[in-house]
């Protein structure tokens, strides 16, 4: 990846203040980086919530995307992120933006702050899926009453986190790579990591690899968190799990991390903007400092980098000056304090912690080609036809048989939300107004074509029957490509 360099030879970093308590932590980092001597000159550019307000929906203005696409780094604060619907997150829309597609978030163990796990050498780092996975952000109302958001996972994807997974273990030293997924209940989309995770880790035969099931993952990592070393693991998982690790080392104060992607690097803490606490002066600004110290080591800027996190080490082994979330409000440096303390710590050396050796992580290169898998073969088998309808499934069954009679098709059976309730099976499932017909070929020699498809959503809306939504069921090299509805065989 090449930087992009000023007439005065400096490498040029976009800055991004972000909101609430963002302008502060960034304000930290940019003094303390200033401070080693590092050849950096800053570009500032806005996104989040005051670009909201100012009416563009992305919350990212098209200048701050012309100074990602020049410099390729970033130095970004939170931005808050309106919740529940309308616009959507600016933050997720840069890391989608820019394809950085791995989110890396160390969780190791710090001098001088007190956590239930103190002693115990807690030294990880969570390897997250950054722009796959429920975060694709593809939503839709099935009914007015019934919500869909897809998860989307793709094996390109699976191969991007999971090289860059072992890679990072790599580059780190690191001798141990574990998969978290849910691939227990969703085989398919969960599954994609696992297997690709079983697939790849036989490339690197001197990293140690394993499967977790997520939740049992979690449980574990409050247990027995010493045994990981990097976690590679899906967006949604990744978050929470994330989240997690954080507070075992001291909250999310101390959480730094880093999207990392082929062509842009964009460095910021963990937290979100913590409005409550904005413009107090009492916010601790390591996780964002020590994202910066990441983003050193991207530049190359190995001295710097190393330079600030003993300075950081230093000030927390002291404890002169910390921060509410360590010390709380009546002996708390405030913000401003503990970053002067830092800064006059460069140069010495924590006696409790050892930087560790880091090497450039060397990304693999990822053609653009959208096609990632060929099958040789591929078979149309049929159609789930989502039909919105007040009808319960013991009317709607035989309405939806009628409607397809005399045609190529037959009704295989109903699903309300992934349960099978037509023909019926006299349990006690509950039932919504959105109902999966899965309607295959009467003879399965025969493949589903447009034609018979059309011909049969035509007499379902003939027939009165309102459906709203398809997905073909289809078998790539004899393998059926959908899962099973609960109780259908
Ligand atoms: P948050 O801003 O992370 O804050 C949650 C709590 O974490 C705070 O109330 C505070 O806990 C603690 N905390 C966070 N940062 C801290 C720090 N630097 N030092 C000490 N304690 C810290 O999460 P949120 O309140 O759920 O989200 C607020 C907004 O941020 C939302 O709009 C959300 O969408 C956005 N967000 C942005 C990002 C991002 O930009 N990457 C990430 C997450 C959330 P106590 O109350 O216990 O002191």
């Amino acid at each position: 990846m090449s930087f992009h360099i000023t007439p005065s030879g400096k490498k040029l970093v976009t800055v991004i203040p972000g909101d609430g308590i963002g302008p502060e932590v960034v304000e930290s980092t940019v003094r303390i980086i200033e401070a080693t001597g590092a050849p950096i000159e800053w570009e500032e550019r806005h996104a989040g919530e005051r670009v909201f307000l100012e009416g563009l929906p992305s919350g990212v203005r098209p200048d701050t995307i012309e100074s990602i696409k020049k410099t390729r780094v970033v130095l970004k604060g939170p931005l808050g992120t309106p919740i529940g619907y309308g616009e959507k997150s600016a933050n997720v829309t840069l890391r989608k933006l820019f394809e950085t597609y791995g989110n890396v978030r160390p969780a190791r163990e710090y001098p001088g702050v007190k956590t239930p796990y103190s002693g115990r050498g807690i030294d990880l780092v969570v390897v997250r899926e950054n722009v796959e996975d429920l975060y694709a952000g593809i939503e839709h109302m099935q009914t007015p009453g019934v919500a869909q958001a897809i998860k989307l996972i793709s094996r390109k994807g699976s191969e991007k986190i999971v090289r860059l997974a072992f890679e990072l273990a790599r580059a780190e030293g690191r001798k141990e790579v574990a998969c978290f997924t849910k691939s227990n209940i969703m085989k398919m989309t969960e599954g994609m990591l696992k297997r690709t995770f079983e697939d790849i880790a036989k490339e690197y035969p001197e990293i140690d690899s394993w499967h977790v099931i997520v939740d049992n993952g979690a449980h574990q990592l409050v247990k027995l968190p010493e045994q990981y070393g990097v976690i590679v693991t899906t967006n949604m998982n990744g978050d929470i799990v994330s989240d997690l690790t954080s507070a075992l080392v001291g909250g999310l104060g101390f959480a730094p991390s880093a999207n990392i992607g082929n062509e842009v690097f964009i460095a910021e803490a963990v937290h979100g903007s913590a409005p409550k606490y904005a413009g107090k002066n009492v916010i601790n600004p390591t996780a964002m400092i020590l994202s910066g110290v990441m983003m050193l080591r991207h530049l190359g800027e190995f001295e710097a980098a190393s330079a600030i996190e003993n300075a950081v080490m230093v000030t927390l082994e002291e404890g002169k000056a910390m921060t509410r979330d360590v010390v709380g409000d009546e002996k708390q440096a405030g913000t401003i304090g503990y970053t002067d303390e830092i800064i006059k710590n460069l140069g010495k050396k924590p006696t409790d912690w050892t930087v560790r050796e880091y090497k450039p992580i060397k990304l693999h290169h990822f053609a653009k080609d959208p096609v990632w898998v060929t099958p040789s073969s591929r078979k149309d088998v049929g159609a789930d036809i989502f039909v919105e309808s007040e009808l319960v499934a013991d009317q709607l069954g035989p309405a939806y048989e009628k409607a397809i009679e005399g045609s190529p098709v037959k009704l295989k059976m109903i699903s309300s939300r992934g349960t099978k309730v037509y023909p019926p099976t006299d349990v006690l499932t509950d039932v919504v107004d959105i109902w999966r017909c899965r309607t295959i070929m009467s003879d399965p020699a025969q493949e589903m074509t447009d034609a018979i498809l059309l011909d049969v959503l035509g007499r379902l809306t003939a027939a009165g029957l309102r459906w709203n939504h398809i997905e073909r069921l289809m078998e790539f090299d004899g393998e059926q490509s959908y899962s099973l509805a609960q109780g259908e065989d």
